[in-house]
Order: C-alpha cells, then sequence, then structure tokens
C-alpha cells in the first residue's frame, strides 16, 4: 500500500498543470519589484478581496510577523486565541521580531467573541502595554478548522472600530472558509486591515503567502519583508504556482471537506475513539481511550498512514488534494480494523 499522508495539507506537490504554468512563467527581479509574475499575482489577489495592494512572502509565519509589525510599535499589545498560529507556532516572533507583547485568550473552541472585546483592552496606565490589534484565524488551525462566520467576524471588526484596534486576519485557509460560507473573497476583505493567506497549503502550490492590506501597509511591509530576508529575485516561478493555484485549486477545496466528513463519520462509529472535535473544513481532531496520540500516529504509521499529535492527547488528520476519496476510504477501512 502507498503511504497516505494526512499530516498537514502543506505536503501538496504541483500538479503537472501547476508545473507547467511555473515553466512558462515570465520573471524579472522582484526586489526591484520588476518580476512581471510577482506584480501580477499580488494584483490580482489584492483586488480579489478588494484591497489596495498586496505582497508575496515565502511564507505564512514571515506575512503574520510583518503585519504585526506593520499595525504594533514596541510596548504595544496583540489580542488573539490561545490557540492561535502568531502565538503557539512562530518561534515567540511578536517579541523576537516586533519586541511585541501578546495577550492570548483562552476561549470554548478558538475563536474570539466580540461582546468580551472591551474586556480585553488595557486601560491607559504606565505598568501595561497598550492594546493595538486584534488577530483572528479562519478557519481556525488548532481548535480543529473552526470556521468564522460572515456576521462573527463583522461583529468583530465592529468591536475593532469602537476600541480603536486594528483587525489582522490569519488567512492560512480562508478559502478553505470561504467556500463553505459559500462568500466570495471581496465580501469579507474589507473587514479587516490585512490579510495573510497561504498559498502552500490547500491550495497546493509549493512556497509562499501573500499579505493583503492598503497602500501605505504594504510599502511598510515590503521594508519589513526586505529586513526580515525574505527579499527575493525571479520569485515569479513561484508566484506563477500560486496564480494557478488561484484559478485552479479554490473551488475543489469542497471536496477535501468532504473527505474530512467521510473521515469523522467512521471516526464516529469506533468504540476506541473517545472524542472527536466538529468537522468544519479540512481538519479531523480525535482523542484515543488508552493510546496517546504519539502511540496512535506511530501506530498508523506502520500501516503507512501518517498523520500527527496536536497534544498528547489530541490526534490530527489534514485532508487535501494529494488523498484521494479512494485513500481516504482505504483509511477508513484501517481505522475499523482497530
Ligand atoms: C500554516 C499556518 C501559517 C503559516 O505557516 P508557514 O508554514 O510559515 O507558511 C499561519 N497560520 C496558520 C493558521 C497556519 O496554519
Amino acid at each position: 500500500m502507498h503511504t497516505i499522508d494526512f499530516r498537514s495539507d502543506t505536503v501538496t506537490k504541483p500538479t503537472p498543470g501547476m508545473l507547467n504554468a511555473m515553466m512558462q512563467a515570465e520573471v524579472g527581479d522582484d526586489v526591484f519589484g520588476t518580476d512581471p509574475t510577482v506584480n501580477a499575482l499580488e494584483a490580482k489577489a489584492a483586488k480579489l478581496f478588494g484591497h489596495e495592494a498586496a505582497l508575496y512572502c515565502p511564507s505564512g509565519t514571515m506575512t503574520n510577523q510583518i503585519a504585526l509589525q506593520v499595525h504594533c510599535g514596541r510596548l504595544d499589545e496583540i489580542i488573539c486565541d490561545y490557540t492561535a498560529h502568531i502565538y503557539q507556532y512562530e518561534t515567540g516572533g511578536y517579541a523576537y521580531n516586533g519586541g511585541l507583547a501578546i495577550k492570548p485568550i483562552h476561549t470554548e473552541n478558538g475563536k474570539l467573541n466580540h461582546k468580551n472585546v472591551a474586556d480585553y483592552i488595557n486601560g491607559d496606565f504606565d505598568w501595561l502595554p497598550k492594546t493595538a490589534l486584534l488577530s483572528i484565524e479562519n478557519t481556525c488551525n488548532r481548535a480543529g478548522g473552526l470556521i468564522y462566520s460572515y456576521d462573527e467576524m463583522k461583529a468583530l471588526r465592529a468591536a475593532c472600530e469602537v476600541n480603536n484596534l486594528k483587525f489582522h486576519l490569519d488567512g492560512a485557509r480562508i478559502f478553505n472558509a470561504l467556500v463553505e460560507l459559500n462568500l466570495k473573497p471581496k465580501d469579507i476583505g474589507p473587514l479587516f486591515d490585512t490579510i495573510s493567506i497561504c498559498m502552500s497549503k490547500g491550495l497546493g502550490a509549493p512556497v509562499g503567502s501573500l499579505l493583503l492590506g492598503n497602500s501605505k501597509s504594504i510599502k511598510l511591509a515590503r521594508r519589513l519583508r526586505k529586513v526580515m530576508g525574505g527579499g527575493m529575485r525571479q520569485a515569479g516561478y513561484l508566484a506563477s504556482a500560486c496564480i494557478y493555484a488561484l484559478d485552479h485549486h479554490v473551488d475543489r477545496l469542497v471536496d477535501d471537506h468532504t473527505k474530512a466528513k467521510t473521515l469523522e463519520s467512521t471516526l464516529k462509529e469506533l468504540s476506541y475513539v473517545s472524542e472527536i472535535k466538529p468537522v468544519q473544513s479540512n481538519m479531523v481532531i480525535f482523542s484515543v481511550d488508552g493510546l496517546s496520540a504519539i502511540e496512535f500516529s506511530e501506530k498508523m504509521r506502520s500501516y503507512n498512514i501518517l498523520c500527527t499529535g496536536m497534544s498528547n492527547t489530541w490526534v490530527r488528520f489534514v485532508t487535501h488534494m494529494d488523498v484521494s476519496q479512494d485513500d481516504v476510504e482505504m483509511a477508513c477501512q484501517r481505522l475499523k480494523q482497530g
């Protein structure tokens, strides 16, 4: 049996069509701002979300880190959920790169509620950092791919305005949310001051993320990208894969969600599965009786099924374009055998 890789949607490899597009790319030098394919990608993404400008960067960690520094200065503080990527998985970059403080909020499901925003904001005292930015994820990764609805995002935007906060979207998987909500990028773009979008997750491009914002923010973002070592030269080869992904790989994300639902319904039948987090997009997170997440992942590995442990207890399966419906059926058979 071949290996079925559910570790992450980052493991996807370029399709023949995407590779072909990359081979045809016209390139220049993006540090000089003269790579036509990078410029085309940035213009396309900005327009799609109704933002003035965009910046192509090597990773989503970098686009998030740049956004934090665009909106906040030293002695400022960011609010996010406790499970947020910017807090958990960016090596403490908010402090290292930006000299920023963070206030992680413990919520029930990884989603911030607009009603509580005012409570999170520090008073104007010398001994408190100034609360400057609210950041959310849609979908919420560590929370199991949960989705903020349009109304939830809109209410948070209103709360940010009332409380004088900037609003950043870590939209690593925003297209997974949009296809599920049946919304267009333009419907939600204007709710945020900046948006970070990963091209190398479910969309299947090999490298890169986009940061969207107004012209002033993106001008500063370009300088911050350079100082972080993220200025690339003939990046058009990579940008071309991203343009291809935006044109061909967005609508198909619903298939990944169907595959995740198939896994969920199998897991629901199994007596050794103790808990499953609600499945809303392409992630399935669950726990297993008597085995740690690492032990269970090791057991799966012996059957050529790869998954990850999110913590000691939580196992994660992520569906993506490189696992077929047949692969999912095979994995379900294996799971049923225990
Ligand atoms: C993957 C991811 C990122 C960025 O990750 P990179 O590996 O640096 O591209 C940011 N936020 C979330 C929620 C993610 O899942």
